[in-house]
């Protein structure tokens, strides 16, 4: 768990002192069986929906997938969100782009059903150009 910690606060938050991080001392998992998404963090507390993991079957295999599912929910334990003021797509996205740096595909990702390699026929590069073509001045 140390090396995930040091993972998020030096490469993904870019928090190099004590005095920066987020004041958690312990991650606590539960494994629970509940519907309506695959983990919810709260705190230090996430919370693993066993109904998701019982039905998952792919593309990932499962490791990668809980691997990623945590890397995701862990970086909303050390991350800031401005006393819940933060945009949650904001939030979200800082811990996809954990996974996205760490080499996990992105099949976790809030309201998309996309991989890095690509949905929908097209290579991510060319989504994000269609994205900054569609709302121009996001760069
Ligand atoms: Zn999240």
């Amino acid at each position: 768990m140390g090396q995930v910690n040091n993972y998020l606060w030096s490469t993904i938050l870019k928090q190099t002192t004590p005095a920066d991080r987020n004041p958690i001392a312990v991650v606590k998992v539960n494994l629970q069986a509940f519907i309506g998404g695959e983990a919810v963090t709260t705190g230090n507390l996430i919370n693993v929906s066993l109904v998701y993991l019982n039905d998952y079957n792919g593309p990932l295999d499962f490791k990668k997938e809980f691997m990623s599912l945590m890397g995701h929910e862990m970086t909303h334990c050390f991350q800031w969100n401005g006393a819940n003021t933060a945009p949650v797509n904001v939030v979200e996205g800082i811990a996809d782009y954990t996974i996205l740096k760490a080499n996990l595909y992105l099949r976790y990702m809030h309201g998309m059903d996309w991989e890095i390699n690509g949905t929908r026929g097209k290579p991510v590069e060319q989504l994000w150009k269609d994205y900054q073509a569609k709302y121009p001045g996001v760069k």
